[in-house]
């Protein structure tokens, strides 16, 4: 059993399509949480700065040493809240020097990573739920699918005929699948070596609902 305090502090891991952003911002929610999401972080940093808004733009991802830049300051502008509500990390660390630099970042502020979820998923399931995803471009409704439906499908809220997302193809998503698999055992290994980190599996084939669940039994909280 895991004491529980609105002090511990998260990382949450997944593959795509695992909905680990959704689960991450549920705890948010229900822990009042600070939230770091390094897609979000990336997404409002491309606004002012063009050098890594063609980097996003092109597909590839930042580095580890750009990342944990930002990271950092991040953590360092919002300390005083960290400290008070405890954080959870979404996206980050997803490789192994990030998951090291993390823990210098935070041994130097003197904040310790409690809980690490890892969100379990086969990649048939995740090619299933992204690739069957659609967007509505009217009124960004998104629905899902089975990937074999291929029929056009109608917005329910505003009858605009509904597309995929562009960059959900197949093979992008494999290897997004696989870059994430390998990188996400040595990230879990050095967790699992780390002596106060408890690991949380959770198995992600489940509905959203029944993946909170499953969190929320192994936090011990009740909702
Ligand atoms: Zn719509």
């Amino acid at each position: 059993m895991i004491m529980h305090t609105n002090r511990n502090n998260y990382v949450i891991l997944g593959p795509p399509g695992s909905g680990k952003g959704t689960q991450a911002r549920k705890l948010v929610f229900h822990l009042n949480l600070m939230y770091l999401s390094t897609g979000e972080i990336c997404r409002q940093l491309a606004r002012d700065d063009n050098g890594i808004k063609s980097i996003i733009e092109s597909g590839r991802l930042l580095s580890d040493i750009q990342i944990t830049t930002l990271i950092r300051r991040y953590i360092k502008d919002n300390i005083a809240q960290i400290k008070n509500k405890g954080i959870i990390f979404d996206g980050f660390p997803r490789t192994l020097q990030q998951a090291k630099d993390l823990s210098i970042i935070l041994d130097n502020l003197n904040i310790k990573l409690n809980i690490v979820f890892v969100i379990k998923l086969k990649l048939k399931e995740s090619m299933n739920r992204i690739l069957g995803r659609k967007i509505c471009n009217v009124c960004s409704s998104i629905y899902n699918y089975e990937h074999s439906v291929g029929r056009s499908i109608h917005c329910a809220t505003c009858n605009n005929v509904l597309i995929e997302r562009s960059d959900d193809k197949v093979n992008t998503l494999k290897r997004r699948f696989e870059i994430y698999q390998k990188q996400t055992e040595v990230v879990i290994e050095y967790y699992n070596n780390a002596p106060d980190i408890v690991m949380l599996f959770i198995d992600g084939e489940q509905n959203e609902q029944q993946v909170f669940q499953q969190i929320n039994k192994k936090l011990n909280i009740i909702i």
